[in-house]
């Protein structure tokens, strides 16, 4: 009989991390069904076991509350693990902008930290999850594979940095790694600091929303869903020390986003949109070219930003009770932490 698979998930209490692994306990990805799933997670202001509440009694499932910088935590861990899915960061660019050292310590430290114990405990594979912002921004085409790393904000610059460092850990030490790269995510989960739910819980409770400088900053939006599969083909079938880019979602502007979501939710631009000063160093346009993943690995975008945009605004509408208490805790009402990116 063969050994069950175990799957290591850092970051699983997180918005795409936790729907990876609700998705994958729900045996929504066939090659992993009847894997144990251990999550790692520091429950930082991002993390929440709410995240995981519908699969929380699945016995595969294990959540340890830790840290991926703790050495001694990830010798314990990893041993045995076939497969590290690594979504665990600081993911807001505006906070990094007001507090770089965080991210210095989670992104680029505390992946180094995973890397190193990943290698000494065997691990079969490590998918770093990344995003499109380390490339910097792009008027006109789109970046393939291959392009240089440009980052601009202290958060684009430590996801960089911890992909180079992984890459680095493929070429000299063997360890099976594969880089993920995706656009802006949105659906349900996000925490409400990033555009999407910031937006769309601000109107729901009859406020206004903050519109970043001319609002002609270009983004493509993936959902959620599309996200995390395309990461389980490269945790699948991605070839040793390659980057896969994910996207094929929609590109809108700022402003056709607020536009949008002001007509989901029943709101006027007049009443609702008040326009604040731009974030220092905002990239203009991201856009990636995802054709070597849709080639190699067969993977399509599922939800069309209509649709998906719709549900989302309608999970929020259903689900104060997850969404209340957050913004409590982040202050993410206002334009002290607006937000179009920042792993949006
Ligand atoms: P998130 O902020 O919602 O979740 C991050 C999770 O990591 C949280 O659960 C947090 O508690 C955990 N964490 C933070 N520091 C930790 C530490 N030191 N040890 C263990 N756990 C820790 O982020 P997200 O939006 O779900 O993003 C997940 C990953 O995807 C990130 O690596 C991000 O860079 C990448 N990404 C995000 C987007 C996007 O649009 N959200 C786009 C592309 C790539």
């Amino acid at each position: 009989m063969s050994r069950q698979l175990r799957i290591l998930v850092t970051g699983g209490a997180g918005f795409i991390g936790s729907h990876y692994v609700r998705q994958l306990v729900r045996g929504a990805y066939p090659a992993f069904a009847g894997a144990s799933v251990v999550v790692l997670d520091r429950l930082t202001y991002a993390g929440n076991e709410a995240n995981l509440a519908s699969v929380r009694d699945d016995k595969r499932l294990r959540l340890v509350i830790g840290d991926i910088c703790d050495a001694d935590l990830l010798a314990e861990l990893l041993p045995m693990t076939d497969v590290v899915v690594h979504f665990a960061a600081e993911s807001h660019v505006d906070r990094s902008i007001t507090g770089a050292a965080e991210f210095v310590r989670t992104n680029i430290q505390g992946t180094h930290t995973l890397l190193r114990a990943c290698q000494d405990a065997g691990v079969g594979k490590f998918v770093q999850v990344s995003t499109d912002e380390v490339y910097g921004s792009i008027a006109e085409g789109s970046w393939s594979e291959d392009q240089p790393l440009a980052p601009n904000s202290p958060y684009s610059a430590s996801k960089a940095g911890a992909d180079l460092l992984a890459l680095a850990y493929h070429r000299t030490y063997g360890l099976s790694v594969c880089i993920t790269r995706c656009s802006n995510n949105y659906g349900p989960y996000q925490f409400p600091e990033k555009v999407i739910p910031l937006f769309v819980t601000n109107l729901l409770d009859g406020g206004t929303v903050p519109l970043y400088g001319d609002g002609e900053n270009v983004r493509e939006w993936l959902h959620v869903d599309d996200h995390c599969r395309g990461v389980q083909l490269v945790a699948e079938g991605g070839s040793s020390g390659s980057v896969y880019h994910i996207g094929g979602g929609t590109e809108l502007t700022n402003r056709e986003l607020t536009a949008l979501l002001l007509r989901e939710v029943g709101s006027d631009w007049e009443d609702a949109v008040r326009q604040v000063a731009d974030r220092p160093g905002h990239d203009l346009r991201y856009a990636i070219d995802d054709s070597k993943i849709r080639t190699e690995l067969g993977y399509r975008p599922r939800t069309g930003l209509a649709a998906g945009l719709a549900d989302t605004v309608r999970w929020y509408a259903e689900n104060r009770s997850w969404w209340e208490p957050l913004r409590t805790r982040a202050g993410a009402t206002g334009p002290a932490v607006p937000s179009f990116r920042g792993a949006a």
